[in-house]
C-alpha cells in the first residue's frame, strides 16, 4: 500500500460538515468523546482528494473493511458520498458544475460558483462581464470546469443529463 497522505483542514471541515454530526451509513450521531473516522473510499490511503474521503463511525469502518471485497457496499459508500455531496453544496450549485462541465463555460452569480471554487473544480473565466450593479463589486460571472473538476465529476460519477438550452 503507498504512503498515507495527510488530510488537510480544509477537507476535514468539509467531511464534518456534509454529515451533520451524523453517521451516512448508520445515523449514528458523532460524540465529543467517540470521534468519527475518515475512510478512504477507495481504500488507497495515498489519495487523500475530498472525492475519496467520508466520515463515518468506527463501527461502519470496522464493517467496510471486513468486507473489503464486496462490490455492493463500494456502490452504495460511493452513492452515500454523491448524495452528501449534492446536498452540501446544494441544488444550484450542483447545476453549475453540471453546466461548466456541459458547455465548458457557464454564468453564474459567484454565491453559488463558491464552494465550487474552493474545491478547484471551476475557475473563473471573465469576472463581472456585464457589470452589474452600482458598486465595484462581483457580480454574473463566467466559469468554467478545471482538470481537477473534469476527474472530480468522473470519480463522483457525476452523469445527471443537462438539459441543452438554445444559445
Ligand atoms: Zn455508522
Amino acid at each position: 500500500m503507498s504512503k498515507r497522505k495527510t488530510i488537510s483542514d480544509y477537507i476535514e471541515s468539509l467531511l464534518k460538515g456534509e454529515i451533520t454530526n451524523r453517521c451516512p451509513i448508520c445515523g449514528k450521531f458523532e460524540g465529543t468523546t467517540d470521534k468519527f473516522t475518515n475512510h478512504h473510499i477507495n481504500f488507497d490511503n495515498s489519495i487523500s482528494e475530498y472525492w475519496n474521503l467520508i466520515r463515518i463511525c468506527w463501527d461502519c469502518h470496522e464493517d467496510i473493511n471486513k468486507y473489503h471485497a464486496d462490490g455492493k457496499r463500494l456502490r452504495k459508500i460511493k452513492q452515500i458520498k454523491k448524495d452528501l455531496f449534492r446536498r452540501f453544496i446544494g441544488d444550484a450549485s450542483y447545476q453549475v458544475l453540471l453546466m461548466s462541465n456541459h458547455y465548458k463555460v457557464t454564468s453564474t452569480l459567484p454565491c453559488l460558483a463558491m464552494s465550487l471554487l474552493n474545491l478547484e473544480l471551476i475557475k473563473i473565466n471573465l469576472s463581472n462581464p456585464m457589470h452589474v450593479g452600482s458598486a465595484d463589486h462581483p457580480t454574473i460571472t463566467d466559469f468554467s470546469i478545471t482538470i481537477k473538476g473534469r476527474e472530480f465529476i468522473q470519480h463522483m460519477n457525476i452523469n445527471e443529463k443537462v438539459t441543452d438550452i438554445p444559445r
